[in-house]
């Protein structure tokens, strides 16, 4: 859990001037885009993956590895200070939700002891949506 305030805020009118309102949806709102629909999915081309919010370094596409779960899957964020994690129980469900540090926005889950091969053992299960893919 977080009390900290973000370092990058807005109104939330400013929020939609800057954002679509499927982006808004998600980053905002903590919505999830549906599986496999997502554009960086399966993406494998090298970069980094900026907050589409804010444009913080979130994730680099040398973490990024092939889930099979329908959204971009990450084994560690390309920094320990780029995101935030605090417990989400809605949905009936417990699950860690994943916070872009310098905004707040929301970014998705982290799951973990799922059995993947990665050196974490994590899976950070990021909306698209909530990401832009740039040259690192
Ligand atoms: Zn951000």
């Amino acid at each position: 859990m977080t009390d900290t305030q973000p370092d990058f805020t807005l109104t939330p009118e400013q929020w939609h001037e800057r954002l679509t309102p499927a982006e808004f949806q998600v980053l905002r709102q903590a919505g999830t885009e549906r599986p496999f629909v997502g554009e960086y999915t399966d993406t494998s081309e090298p970069g980094v993956y900026q907050c589409r919010a804010c444009s913080a370094e979130l994730f680099r596409s040398t973490e990024k590895f092939h889930s099979d779960c329908g959204w971009p899957s990450f084994f560690d964020p390309a920094n320990s200070d780029a995101v935030i994690l605090r417990p989400d129980n809605s949905l009936g469900a417990q699950r860690i939700e994943v916070l872009c540090k310098r905004c707040h926005s929301h970014l998705g889950h982290v799951f973990e002891g799922e059995g993947y091969p990665t050196p974490t053992d994590q899976r950070y299960c990021i909306n698209s949506i909530s990401m832009r893919l740039v040259e690192g």
